[in-house]
C-alpha cells in the first residue's frame, strides 16, 4: 500500500463532483479524447489506486503547438510535475495549469509505452501485448481530424512514479497513487486532450493491474 510521502505539497480542489459538467469512466487499456475549452476545469480520479495515465495535450486551434516536456521541465526547474505546475507547448503557450493534485507527483520523462519499448525492456515474446502508443493511435484515428503517429510527441504519465536517482537514473517504482487520488488542470487554452488508460503489465507502474479511471469537466463559471 503505498503512503504518503511528507516531501509532496498535496493541494485539494473544493470542486464538487456534482457539479460537472461531464464525468467520464476510461476503462483499464483504454483511449480517451475530449476537448477542453479555455477556462474549463479537468479531473483524472485514480478510483482504484496506482494507475498510470498517459496524457497528450494539443492546442486545439493548432495540433503542431502541443505539450511539451522540455519546455515544462526548464520553465518549472523541477522534473516532476504537481499542484502550480504550467503545462507548456512548443510554441511557448500555457495550455494548462495543475490546481489541484492529492497524489503529489507525476511524470513526464518515462514516455509512454510501446510494442516496441516493451520488446527492448522486457522481452521478445512482449511485442503483442496492448500498449500506450496503440491506445493513442486508436484514439486519434476515431478522433479524425488530421493528427496522425507523428503528432505522438512527449506525453505526461499521471499517477506514475519515475524517480530519477543521483546518479541521473530513471527507476520505474510502484505507484505512490492510491485510490481516490486525482490531479485537477484548468485550461489556459482550448486543448485537446488524449489520454491512454495504460495497460502496462511488465512494470509496476499500474501495479501489475490496470484498473479504471474517472474524467470530470467542470466549466469556467462554477
Ligand atoms: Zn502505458
Amino acid at each position: 500500500m503505498p503512503t504518503a510521502n511528507p516531501q509532496f505539497s498535496l493541494k485539494s480542489s473544493l470542486l464538487e463532483p456534482e457539479g460537472a459538467l461531464h464525468s467520464f469512466v476510461v476503462e483499464a487499456g483504454d483511449p480517451f479524447v475530449f476537448e477542453i475549452l479555455n477556462g474549463q476545469t479537468v479531473r483524472i480520479v485514480d478510483l482504484e489506486g496506482n494507475q498510470a495515465v498517459d496524457t497528450l495535450f494539443y492546442n486545439a486551434m493548432d495540433y503542431s503547438d502541443r505539450y511539451s516536456a522540455q519546455d515544462t521541465i526548464r520553465e518549472q526547474g523541477n522534473i516532476y510535475l504537481t499542484a502550480g505546475t504550467k503545462l507548456l507547448s512548443t510554441g511557448g503557450h500555457v495550455l494548462l495549469e495543475i490546481v489541484a493534485d492529492t497524489c503529489g507527483r507525476h511524470d513526464t520523462l518515462g514516455g509512454a509505452c510501446a510494442a516496441e519499448s516493451n520488446m527492448v525492456r522486457y522481452d521478445i515474446g512482449k511485442r503483442h501485448m496492448h500498449a500506450c502508443r496503440q491506445s493513442f493511435l486508436k484514439g486519434i484515428q476515431q478522433w479524425n481530424r488530421g493528427l496522425s503517429k507523428s503528432d505522438l510527441t512527449s506525453n505526461i504519465n499521471f499517477f506514475m512514479n519515475v524517480p530519477v536517482t543521483p546518479e541521473g537514473k530513471l527507476t520505474f517504482e510502484d505507484g505512490v497513487s492510491d485510490a481516490g487520488k486525482y490531479v485537477e488542470l484548468k485550461a489556459a487554452m482550448d486543448v485537446l486532450m488524449v489520454v491512454s488508460n495504460c495497460p502496462q503489465l511488465n512494470n509496476p507502474c499500474n501495479g501489475y493491474n490496470p484498473t479504471p479511471v474517472q474524467i470530470l469537466i467542470w466549466d469556467k463559471y462554477v
